[in-house]
């Protein structure tokens, strides 16, 4: 794997001091309440672990699987639901938890998804924000680290799900792509 990166873009320093501000904003702002957490397999497993452990309140841990890129770096803008969420939200304070927003599609799709089955609250957190790549208007509660338009790897995030276990947020070189 070290071979395959080109440069580390975000150290596990900065994430664990961002995943630690996440969690106090979360904490302060659902105090008294019971937020309902949903992690977006497989990307934001890694993140929602980490940032659990930051919120000290009651909360529930649920998933959702998605289509991915697969193997690909491109959004295809199609969402498929793969598995879904194993109990009712309705009246729940749900936040989704996501590992990148991009182009906003994925997350703009959740939300209408998520909303209609009534929660209380729905929120969205993103450990990574890649601002510049939007199609849609978004709107995102709890950002992470705004991060430049280039593919990265690493804390959950993959490239043909390889790197997803190391420590930093990276940028892989040109040659793992066109040797595809
Ligand atoms: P969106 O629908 O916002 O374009 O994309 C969201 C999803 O695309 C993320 O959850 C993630 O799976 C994938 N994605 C977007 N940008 C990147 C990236 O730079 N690296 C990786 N590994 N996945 C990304």
């Amino acid at each position: 794997m070290e071979r395959d990166i080109d440069r580390v873009l975000i150290s596990a320093e900065e994430i664990a001091r961002t995943v630690d501000r996440l969690g106090a904003e979360i904490t302060r702002d659902y105090a008294g309440r019971e937020p309902y957490l949903v992690g977006i397999l497989r990307g934001a497993v890694v993140f929602l672990s980490d940032l659990v452990r930051r919120i000290p309140l009651p909360l529930t841990m649920d998933f959702m699987a998605i289509s991915s890129y697969g193997a690909s770096r491109r959004s295809s803008g199609i969402v498929k639901i793969i598995q879904d969420l194993s109990a009712n939200i309705n009246g729940r304070d749900v936040i989704i938890v996501e590992d990148i927003v991009d182009t906003g599609l994925t997350v703009n799709y959740l939300k209408e998804l998520l909303e209609v089955r009534g929660p209380r609250s729905l929120a969205t957190c993103t450990l990574l924000n890649k601002l510049s790549r939007r199609k849609v208007p978004v709107k995102v509660e709890y950002i992470g680290i705004e991060v430049p338009d280039e593919f990265v790897v690493g804390y959950g995030l993959d490239y043909g799900e390889r790197y997803r276990n190391l420590k930093e947020i990276c940028v892989l070189k040109e040659a793992v792509y066109t040797d595809e």
